[in-house]
């Protein structure tokens, strides 16, 4: 649990690493973003107290950067400040949110962002309930409700439009983002990625809910519906963008992954190449490409390539279908 004197410490000593890193420019925050959430978010504005009735919201559930999705709170540290603002006692997770020194309005204030894209969420205060004592006062447009579903899985296997198609249909997954992870300059276009030459991977990025998918799930889903088997590959796609991997989050993860390559290796004539790497930074791919299969279901290349793997994935597991596929 986070204290005021940690806060203190972050905002003077250095704010803890993301889990993930998103970054665009202020056009595409601008496009992708309400006015006044780009006005609260990207500009560092704040909104009318009583403005939102998200004050006066007390179910179950997260809050996630309405920028970004990363979860940010859960409903259980929400209480009522009387403020206007919603007002949270602790973080979903420690490096949630980064804190920043705040001389602006004649005051010294701690400001709160998001860690992982730097959107501004409002302050933090040292007179919250016990036992933390802290008071995360924010703005409501700068947050979105969510479910539960608080896991995300990052893999890699040759195009990004398949694997989203296979993992947009199993159950348990609440979101799913093509983008570019494992490579070397921040921020590459897809252009950049397509030269093969910026070591970036095409990769998606899933939301799931661990109570209905396991990670391990997951994997074999992955693995079993894509070809580990050939380096820097996958059928006519050739490059290192379209290489066979696995970014994990934590050592559980890694030793997950590490195990089933190695039960499952036997199962191929040839060598698995799959890489398995400690996740870094995720870049979303243009929002041209988000769910090509389902959007441009006629367009060949979907036809030839994607849909006999989904028909491969609907074969093998069925039981970790959506009801509604
Ligand atoms: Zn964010």
């Amino acid at each position: 649990m986070l204290t005021w004197n940690d806060i203190v410490k972050f905002a003077t000593d250095g704010n803890p690493e993301p889990d993930c890193e998103v970054r665009k420019s202020e056009d595409e925050w601008r496009e992708q973003l309400a006015p006044e959430q780009f006005h609260v978010t990207r500009k560092h504005g704040t909104e009318r107290a009583f403005s939102s009735g998200m004050c006066d919201l007390f179910e179950p559930g997260k809050y996630a950067c309405v920028c970004c999705d990363t979860l940010l709170f859960d409903a259980d540290e929400k209480f009522d400040s009387g403020t206007g603002w919603p007002s949270f006692t602790q973080p979903a997770k420690e490096n949630a949110i980064s804190y920043h020194g705040d001389n602006t309005m004649g005051m010294t204030r701690v400001e709160t962002l998001c860690n992982a894209c730097d959107a501004h969420l409002g302050h933090v205060f040292p007179d919250g309930p016990a036992p933390s004592g802290l008071r995360y006062c924010m703005n409501a447009v700068a947050l979105k409700k969510v479910e539960g579903t608080d896991a995300v899985a990052t893999f890699g296997g040759g195009c990004y439009w398949c694997t989203e198609a296979v993992f947009r249909s199993v159950k348990g997954v609440s979101g799913v983002q093509s983008g570019f992870s494992d490579g070397e300059a921040a921020g590459p276009t897809y252009k950049e990625v397509c030269t093969g030459e910026t070591g970036y991977a095409e990769v998606v990025q899933i939301n799931y809910d661990p109570k209905v998918v396991s990670y391990e799930e997951l994997l074999r889903i992955h693995m079993g519906t894509h070809d580990p088997t050939t380096l820097n590959a996958q059928g006519a796609d050739i490059g290192t963008q379209y290489r066979s991997i696995i970014l994990y989050r934590s050592d559980e993860e890694r030793q997950i992954a590490e195990n089933l390559l190695e039960e499952i290796s036997d199962t191929f004539e040839s060598d698995i190449v799959t890489e398995v790497k400690n996740f870094d930074e995720f870049y979303p791919a243009p929002e041209a490409h988000d769910d090509y299969y389902n959007r441009n279901p006629d367009q060949g290349y979907c036809q030839v390539v994607i849909s006999p793997k989904i028909a491969k994935f609907r074969r093998t597991f069925q039981y970790l279908l959506s009801p509604d596929e």
